[in-house]
């Protein structure tokens, strides 16, 4: 099957007589012992739905978790004491902060690296444990070369994570490129609707993923039934919303390349996140609140538009533009949303 198809059949009931077309929500924090599941923490059959249809996607074995923070740090306890953990520079704000925050306990050494310099990102991993990439990063939109990143990382024995959440498994999967382990925030994408916090991830290595599940069990970073009901009735749209929302951000980009306000435009050349940098801080802080159709919020991959002056945030690196916002393109009309962003660049 084509990933669109997967996106809409994967993690069903059987087609028998009576089955539900859909995976019900299981509330269940015990089952009667002597099973494979016996307790809520170890086993869900709506998670179970959610992972077969993210692991099709992605081509790998998936876990879900709380929230993409808590997949996370399930990868980064993997890497034993003062290991050396390559990662992008730009790597979203909350995988630096537990970097840093593992760093600052004596748990890890952190190495934060240009990731579009592939020659000096494989030359940081000599020595590394794990290498983090993400690509597109969150939200410098800078492109790593996974594959020859993998090649290098391997070479020097250590494992490859990429945080997959801005391509989405439509656009890009990161296993088939050497990945050992992908990571979602299905926050974004994959829920789709910006009403469901929800991580996963994926691996290809059944050793691995025993260990993975091992820390899941261990540490209890579980999602709700109910959440993991929404991400995969969420997930049934995907390859419509990424389609739509791709085709948006594209056409935006080039609109506002031309715009006389505009510094500049960072559009990777597929997904639908658009970066837009304007002068300075001030002027970007009254864009952000000139907006009316457009919502003025963080977060992004959800069916609104919305956007944010990312460097509003304490946590963002410094070398993120002061002016620097964040466009999460949504499915709307994409003249609705060129004339509300015309309007507020004019103001
Ligand atoms: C949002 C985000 C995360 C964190 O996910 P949460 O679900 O918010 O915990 C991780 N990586 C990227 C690239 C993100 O955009």
């Amino acid at each position: 099957m084509r990933p669109a198809t997967t996106a809409v059949h994967a993690g069903r009931p059987p087609h028998q007589p009576d089955q539900p077309l859909n995976a019900p929500i299981t509330m269940a924090a015990t089952y009667v012992a002597g099973g494979q599941v016996e307790y809520g923490r170890y086993g869900n059959p709506t998670w179970t739905a959610l992972e077969d249809a993210i692991g099709a996607l992605e081509g790998g074995r998936c876990l879900t978790f709380a929230s993409g923070l808590a997949a996370v740090a399930t990868v980064l306890d993997l890497v034993g004491a003062e290991g050396v953990v390559v990662a992008p520079r730009h790597s979203y704000n909350g995988t630096i902060g537990q970097l840093a925050d593992l760093e600052s306990r004596g748990r890890v050494r952190a190495r934060l690296v240009d990731v579009t310099d592939t020659a000096a990102f494989v030359a940081a991993c000599e020595d590394a444990a794990l290498v983090w990439l993400e690509s597109p990063t969150n939200p410098a939109l800078e492109v790593a070369d996974i594959s020859a990143i993998a090649t290098g990382a391997h070479e020097a024995g250590a494992h490859v994570v990429v945080d997959n959440t801005f391509a989405t498994p439509l656009l890009q999967q990161p296993l088939a490129m050497g990945a050992d382990i992908v990571v979602h925030s299905a926050t974004k994408y994959l829920a789709g609707h910006s009403d469901v916090q929800m991580g996963a991830l994926v691996t290809g290595d059944d050793a691995l993923y025993d260990v993975l599940k091992g820390r899941r069990d261990l540490l209890g970073a579980v999602p709700g039934p109910f959440e993991a009901w929404l991400t995969l009735r969420g997930m049934r749209t995907l390859a419509l919303r990424v389609e739509r929302a791709q085709a948006n951000a594209a056409e935006l980009a080039d609109r506002l390349r031309a715009h006389p306000a505009v510094r500049a435009v960072r559009y990777p050349g597929f997904g639908a996140i658009v970066g837009l940098e304007l002068a300075d801080a001030d002027t970007a802080d009254h864009f952000q609140h000139g907006v009316e159709l457009w919502v003025y919020a963080t977060s992004l991959g959800g069916v609104e538009s919305t956007l944010e002056r990312r460097r509003r945030w304490k946590s963002e690196p410094e070398t993120i533009p002061e002016g620097l916002l964040r466009l999460s393109v949504g499915i709307e009309d994409v003249e609705d949303l060129w004339a509300d962003l015309a309007r507020a660049l004019e103001a």
